[in-house]
């Protein structure tokens, strides 16, 4: 897990507590986490020639530290059919997060690929300080901001408990396919489940990490935000 110590060793070095959302996905890819495809942009030209090369729709995205939870900032464009979409997109994005806090420095604008819609679900892990890294997972929206139906397990998890995580949740049904929704994935949340699970315990420097959200599909499931926070 050779990137993953390297990343986590120069955010430490800079001083920085958040991980920027590439960098918490290529740490996600390396624990075998599906992510979507993704590149950082420096300037508009390359942000066009990315979009191009991962093929249309794309999202944009900020990248700056100082910038955690981006759609307040209004730098999150989804859904950018072509070229000119992704230019003015990214004048946008930048226009936003000046505006947002002035002082937020700018790494990049990330370009990546837009993963059609399906049900959210959220995976998490934190650091409690009493029983270690601990994984949480439920879905999406207001399931879990209104309703609480999450559930949690203390890391290392089994199959079966990440099996039991899902199953356990009052909106499960909504999972096993239900009028209009289609049947999501269950093996490909298990193994979400327990590749953060290794992730965190391999990483005890990591304080919580936020798949915000993983969308579940017929087939497979994919993280399109990660989010990790170190100690
Ligand atoms: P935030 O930092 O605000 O949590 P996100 O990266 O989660 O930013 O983006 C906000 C929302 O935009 C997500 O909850 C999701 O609905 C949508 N979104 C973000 N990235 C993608 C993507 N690659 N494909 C499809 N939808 C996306
Ligand atoms: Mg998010």
């Amino acid at each position: 897990m050779k990137q993953t110590l390297k990343i986590i060793k120069q955010a430490k070095e800079e001083g920085r507590k958040a991980l920027l959302e590439p960098e918490a996905k290529l740490i996600c890819i390396e624990y075998g986490i599906p992510v979507t495809k993704f590149k950082v942009a420096a300037n508009e030209k390359e942000a066009a020639e990315y979009a191009d090369e991962i093929g249309y729709p794309v999202v944009l995205k900020i990248v700056s530290p100082e910038i955690i939870h981006k759609s307040d900032a209004g730098a999150v464009m989804i859904n950018l059919q072509n070229a000119s979409d992704v230019s003015e997109a990214y004048r946008k994005i930048l226009e936003n997060v000046k505006k947002y806090n002035a002082n937020a420095r700018i790494v990049g604008v990330l370009v990546q690929e837009m993963a059609p819609q399906s049900t959210e679900t959220i995976v998490g892990a934190i650091k409690d300080p009493q029983f270690g890294q601990t994984i949480m997972f439920g879905l999406g929206g207001i399931f879990v901001e209104l309703l609480k139906d999450v559930s949690f397990r203390i890391a290392p998890i089994t199959a079966d408990d990440a099996k039991e995580m899902i199953t356990q949740l009052k909106a499960y049904p909504l999972l096993k396919g239900f009028r209009n929704s289609p049947p999501a994935d269950i093996d490909a949340l298990v193994s979400i489940l327990l590749n953060t699970s290794r992730l965190v315990m391999d990483n005890p420097e990591i304080k919580e990490l936020d798949l915000n959200p993983v969308l579940a599909y017929q087939k497979g499931a994919k993280a399109v935000d990660a989010r990790i926070i170190l100690e």
